[in-house]
């Protein structure tokens, strides 16, 4: 959050919220969990079961639950919710899908095929892991020292460092594989134990139950480093993946990291692939150029209280309007 968001959150009022039922609202996260894992662990705070269920129960309390199909089908209604979860970690199937399940909601689950059945995992993962590691190792100056050699890292303190080393380019990703040999590190067993993804047998398990899942790219790549060509090829990929091995027909898709800077002619072209295709940003309350672009707000903060936070972004919203920025301009 922001200092506007942050100190909106300080002064809404969480019984403010009847005011902003009107609405759709589409919650996201990534992942629910009870303790902490290393993939996970160096890049953003998430919820556990009894916060989710809270916010399940307050979401139930305050919006009509819409199934996914609705919404494909565009019979959407106002003061509804739909959740989605992106990344494909194994914790959808595991603890998400029984709680859904339980309360009788569908999702949108969208997955990076090339990580779905644990083979690889992705990079922004693998420095996570690797940050634990060192943690472990009392962040070993030696290590630290040879690290920064391979990324032309500065650093001061060891706060410098995680922060760096977090932060280090897309085009770098492929070094990493040679840190986890100077660690010493199986980063194999650890995906084979730790199984991070969900299965192609899980995957198959919840579209049976009535569960929706989307693209989100082959590998999770920052696409404002591709090409449109290229960005066209990862997220079409990842659409067909799920078509080919699951026969489905809908198209369903989630921008990674984030929708800012996309633009008109990839958005025209997606457009071109399939007319009915949904796509989804995570730019909170805003309207897009096309009623198939639909924005998310992330509600995995777990220092928020969610009510309060509704409330929040809908006064974001409003200060949005003010200033001109609720209406999402693209190139
Ligand atoms: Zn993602």
């Amino acid at each position: 959050m922001g200092i506007i968001k942050n100190t909106l959150y300080h002064i809404s009022n969480k019984r403010l919220l009847p005011l902003f039922k009107n609405q759709f609202l589409f919650p996201y996260y990534h992942i629910v969990r009870d303790n902490k894992v290393a993939h996970i662990e160096n890049l953003y705070p998430y919820k556990n079961t009894i916060q989710f269920k809270n916010d399940l129960e307050v979401l139930l309390k305050n919006y009509t639950p819409i199934n996914p199909d609705d919404l494909i089908q565009h019979k959407s209604q106002k003061n509804t919710f739909l959740i989605s979860f992106d990344d494909g970690l194994e914790e959808i199937y595991s603890v998400v899908y029984p709680i859904l399940k339980e309360k009788g909601l569908s999702a949108i689950f969208f997955i990076n095929p090339v990580y779905v059945d644990n083979n690889i995992g992705l990079y922004k993962h693998y420095i996570s892991i690797i940050i634990s590691h060192l943690k472990q190792r009392n962040f070993d100056k030696n290590l630290l020292d040879k690290i920064s050699k391979i990324f032309y890292i500065n650093y001061e303190t060891t706060g410098d460092f995680i922060s760096k080393f977090k932060n280090i380019p897309y085009s770098e990703r492929n070094k990493i594989n040679d840190i986890f040999h100077i660690l010493n590190f199986d980063i194999e067993a650890y995906l084979k134990e730790q199984k991070p993804y969900v299965s192609k047998v899980q995957i198959q398990e919840m579209m049976n139950d009535g569960f929706f899942f989307g693209g989100h790219t082959m590998t999770h790549p920052p696409l404002n480093k591709l090409s449109v060509e290229e960005q066209k090829t990862e997220i079409i990929g990842s659409i067909e993946w799920l078509k080919l091995n699951f026969g489905i027909s809908y198209s369903l898709f989630a921008f990674p990291f984030s929708d800012k800077n996309i633009s008109r002619k990839l958005l025209n072209e997606l457009f071109q692939y399939d007319q009915n295709i949904l796509l989804f940003g995570n730019s909170g309350l805003k309207k897009d150029i096309d009623n198939r672009i639909i924005q998310r707000v992330s509600f995995e903060n777990p220092t928020k209280q969610i009510q309060k936070h509704i409330v929040t972004e809908n006064l974001y919203k409003c200060f949005n309007q003010i200033t001109g920025k609720y209406q999402i301009k693209r190139k």
